[in-house]
């Protein structure tokens, strides 16, 4: 029988069953618009209420002070270019990371172009930024700063309650990317000291397009989308009511099955970590040893391509990702691996493997049994890599 086995659940999460359950009946009889003031649309007010209630207990804060997007990247747009333009009179400059996501890092090179001035902060080897560094390089004009909760390709933590206990201090604006940390570590926004912060639900098992933007109340922004007087007249636009229910059934149970479904998926993800690195001459995990994702895992493996050993490791049936440069549709290896300081040559040479709920042990083994095999024949046709008697020459 042919092997599947997804490794991809950075990119991507299935939705689960029971979140699709609930979704379905907003599809079909319950389709009410929540703004009618008929029993159809009261029906769906109310369940539009529900949603951002979950969403809300789900990361402390509330529910009024959660806002419905289309997607992560919609609301790290809102969040910055809301705060940007609200707050301009203020100031001008924006700190970030070197290694954020492309919807914070775009956005604020956007921004650039628009007059802003933005601090993109190096990280350590492991992708941690200093928050000292975060203390240094504000100014009396800084309005905002943006720093990702938990990066998505080499799944670093960042200290985002240090940072923000600084930002509060300073009196600046604090927004943190929390795509990827949601139903993998615990997000509460008092305790992490944020103003602003950003969910997508296809990451924790949740239907694609639909996110939300927590925005704490008194945070000045400028609205993005005009229209109608959806989401309490600051975004404008029917609510896409499936996908809201979806997503507060999902956020729900990923709160609740966090530690039971973090222990089995970080146990493999040790598994694969410490059957690889043995098994693969010249390969380095990226990112931190400990405070990681529980299911990141990302080599860089020297003398391949990534994208190579992407097509091969998928004819096997494993899917993976890579920072190298076709996925990313550039000639340049990801920003990330370069930030944390790799050279061109082994960033392109990297493989992200981000493990779900339905993984298993069996799984981890045979990818543990496929890869050393995979590896070793792409070296063998390298031009970088030559195999000689009595050990291995690199030219
Ligand atoms: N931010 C991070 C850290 C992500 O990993 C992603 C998705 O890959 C996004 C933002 C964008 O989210 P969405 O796919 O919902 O636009």
């Amino acid at each position: 029988m042919e092997q599947k086995i997804y490794l991809d659940h950075a990119a991507t999460t299935y939705t689960k069953p029971e979140v699709l359950e609930e979704m379905l009946p907003y599809f079909t009889e319950k389709y009410g618009n929540p703004s009618s003031v008929h029993s159809f649309g009261r029906e769906s007010r109310k369940a539009l209420d529900l949603a951002r209630d979950r969403v809300a207990k789900a990361i402390n804060c509330d529910s009024s002070d959660i806002y419905f997007t289309g997607s992560g990247t919609e609301s790290d747009n809102w969040a910055i270019k809301g705060v940007a333009l609200a707050n301009k009179k203020k100031g001008n400059h924006i700190i970030t990371s070197s290694i954020e996501h492309h919807a914070v890092m775009h956005t604020c090179n956007q921004l650039e172009r628009e007059g802003f001035i933005v601090t993109y902060l190096p990280v350590d080897k492991y992708g941690l930024v200093d928050p000292e560094l975060v203390r240094e390089a504000i100014t009396d004009k800084t309005i905002l700063i943006t720093i990702m909760t938990a990066n998505n390709e080499i799944g670093t933590i960042q200290p985002i309650k240090e940072i923000g206990a600084i930002a509060k201090e300073k009196k600046v604006l604090f927004h943190t990317d929390a795509v990827q940390a949601i139903g993998s570590i615990a997000v509460d926004v008092k305790e992490m000291n944020v103003d602003l912060l950003s969910l997508s639900a296809h990451k924790f098992y949740g239907p694609k397009g639909v996110g939300a933007l927590y925005m704490r109340k008194g945070v000045k922004t400028q609205q993005m989308i005009h229209g109608g007087a959806q989401e309490r007249n600051r975004r404008g636009g029917t609510e896409n009511l499936p996908a809201i229910v979806g997503m507060g059934k999902a956020i729900e149970l990923a709160v609740t099955d966090m530690p039971i479904r973090n222990a089995r998926i970080q146990s493999l993800r040790d598994r694969l970590i410490d059957g690889i690195i043995p098994s693969v001459a010249n390969t380095i995990l990226n990112g931190h040893p400990t405070k990681r994702l529980p299911g990141n895992v990302n080599f860089s493996i020297e003398f391949i391509e990534g994208e190579a050993l992407l097509l091969s490791l998928d004819l096997k049936g494993i899917a993976g990702s890579s920072g190298s440069a076709c996925t990313s549709g550039s000639l340049d290896p990801s920003h990330v691996l370069l930030g944390i300081g790799l050279s061109h040559e082994i960033a392109h040479g990297s493989l992200r493997l981000t493990l779900g709920d339905q993984n298993t042990e069996e799984e981890v083994d045979y990818v543990l049994e496929v890869l050393p095999q995979v590896v070793q024949r792409l070296r063998e046709m390298s031009p970088l890599f030559n195999q000689q008697e009595g050990g291995k020459t690199y030219v």
